[in-house]
């Protein structure tokens, strides 16, 4: 059984990057929220802000943790904790150099093709002060 991971209560397994986003499993990509932190108005799935955050603090995360330029699937596999078919699979859309898989390009298929920046998050504070 899992705990929310920002009250303590019990909760369900969220996916950062979600499925429909490209998402994929692997344990750094889930985040342990109950129902009100999940889905209610300060989760991910309703707070635009919240969302962000949470894919900048993973996308963080993997930049650290995928610190050389290059990965073999083996490492990957020890590192991400994740099923080397499936990331074979994810990984098959860019070019295997001969030390490996740019760094970049699995951060960028783990984040679900897409590229999160801090701006992001000041557009949205902007837009909300707008408001
Ligand atoms: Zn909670
Ligand atoms: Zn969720």
């Amino acid at each position: 059984m899992f705990k929310c991971e920002i009250c303590g209560k019990l909760a369900d397994k969220h996916h950062i990057v979600y499925r429909s986003q490209g998402g994929v499993d692997f344990p750094l990509n889930f985040k342990y929220l109950c129902s009100e932190h999940h889905r209610g108005k300060n989760g991910p799935h309703k707070s635009r802000k919240i969302d962000l955050e949470y894919k900048l603090e993973l996308q963080n995360k993997l930049e650290k943790l995928l610190y050389k330029e290059f990965y073999t699937l083996d490492e990957l596999v020890k590192l991400i904790q994740i099923n080397k078919g499936m990331l074979k699979k994810l990984l098959r859309e860019y070019k295997l150099y001969k030390e490996g898989y740019k760094s970049s390009d699995i951060i960028f298929r783990l984040m679900g093709r897409k590229k999160y920046t801090q701006y992001m998050l000041e557009e949205y504070y902007d837009f909300i002060a707008r408001c």
